[in-house]
């Protein structure tokens, strides 16, 4: 066993606070990961205070995980020690059901592997990337080719840069398409990025006057105070698809008004209160949809790291001690980070 210091939520109430835990040896098809670097999503604060009601505590979050492997077992192939690694949302699945044959892991119909809080299905409990070590199976690890200098903005692909890039890909986002990202967080800003590197015209939809500049600046052609209904009201029938990664319950009908007929708009943001019901109307009148996306499998959150070092991007990150976590969650929560806070591990001493 390895002991690795860590960083955990006991209850939902209590701030986190240093914890040691135990990871397995590397088996024949493990790969032992030093963790340099993690982000910190809005994920890890619904589950530290248990705001989904299924955290399993102790809990240590993280899943933006990026470092250097440390070591590799017997059979593994395509990773060799001292190579950068990463490790996003999940470190398995069931393998042979129709979701996990068709690479799409995050949806498998068992129940896939969370890095933390899994599986929350049953079983023993995980634990994220607040830690100095990670031991996952080989095909659960991801490859950087992104410059090492690069590598503390790297690590919010793992969640924010997947969850965006694979709706953006599913609902086939490009060139000619009008596309609509809600919220400017860490998911919104890869959303912004990434629709604009694939050719798409963006328009922003944000509650912050005061992101408007650095949101042309992420690459969105126009930008839309989503709280001002004469601004809104200008982007009417305008969208074709919508990506909403807003963290708190809204009304999406303010939103589902924007589509074009067949337009779309998906969620990915995962609130712990309900949205209300869009209004049927919306929806029939003009034959829109609306859906959900939820991260991305493996193979394409390759295709996505792989994407971004050929374009260049990365996420704009505040780098943070590990002590500093706490605070960091508060600044989320009041949307006060430019554009996600990424936890310097050689801090967690
Ligand atoms: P974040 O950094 O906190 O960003 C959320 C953004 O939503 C904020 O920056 C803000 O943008 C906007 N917002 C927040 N509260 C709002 C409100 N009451 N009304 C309107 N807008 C509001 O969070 P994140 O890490 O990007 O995560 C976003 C959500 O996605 C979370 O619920 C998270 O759990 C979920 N998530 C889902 C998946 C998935 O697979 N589906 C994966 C990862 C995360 P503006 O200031 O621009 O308005
Ligand atoms: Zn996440």
């Amino acid at each position: 066993m390895i002991k690795s210091k860590a960083y955990a939520a006991t209850d939902a109430h209590s701030p986190l606070r240093p914890f040691e835990i135990t990871r397995r040896d590397a088996g024949p098809e493990d790969v032992e990961i030093e963790i340099l670097y993690c982000g910190v999503c809005h994920s890890d604060l619904h589950t530290a205070r248990n705001e989904w009601k299924n955290t399993i505590y102790p809990s240590v979050p993280g899943h933006e995980i990026v470092g250097r492997v440390k070591s590799v077992g017997s059979a593994v192939k395509n990773f060799k020690v001292g190579n950068l690694a990463g490790v996003g949302c999940m470190v398995n699945s069931c393998g042979y059901c129709h979701s996990c044959a068709e690479g799409e892991e995050q949806y498998c119909e068992n129940g896939f592997t969370g890095t933390y809080n899994g599986p929350v299905f049953g079983g023993e409990n995980t634990y994220g990337g607040y830690s100095q070590t990670i031991v996952v199976n080989e095909s659960f690890v991801l490859k950087i080719s992104h410059d090492e200098k690069d590598l503390a903005s790297v690590a919010p692909l793992l969640c924010a840069g997947i969850t965006t890039y694979s709706p953006l890909r599913h609902w086939k986002v490009g060139p000619g398409k009008h596309v609509g990202i809600v919220g400017l967080g860490g998911l919104g800003h890869m959303g912004v990025k990434i629709a604009h590197a694939m050719g798409a015209h963006v328009t922003l939809f944000t509650t912050s006057r005061s992101k408007i500049e650095d949101a042309k600046r992420l690459g969105a052609d126009e930008v839309c105070i989503s709280t001002d209904s004469a601004d809104m009201a200008k982007y009417a029938n305008q969208l074709d698809f919508i990506l909403n990664t807003v963290a708190a319950s809204h009304n999406l009908d303010v939103y589902l008004n924007l589509l074009k007929r067949d337009g779309t708009m998906t969620l990915v943001g995962a609130p712990d209160e309900p949205h209300p019901s869009p209004g049927v109307f919306n929806l029939i009148f003009k034959r829109r949809q609306l859906a959900g996306s939820l991260i991305g499998g493996i193979r394409e959150t390759q295709e996505m790291l792989d994407f971004c070092a050929k374009h260049n991007l990365v996420s704009d990150i505040e780098t943070i001690k590990m002590d500093y976590i706490n605070t960091a969650y508060e600044r989320m929560l009041k949307s006060d980070v430019k554009y996600r806070f990424v936890i310097d591990m050689a801090t967690l001493k």
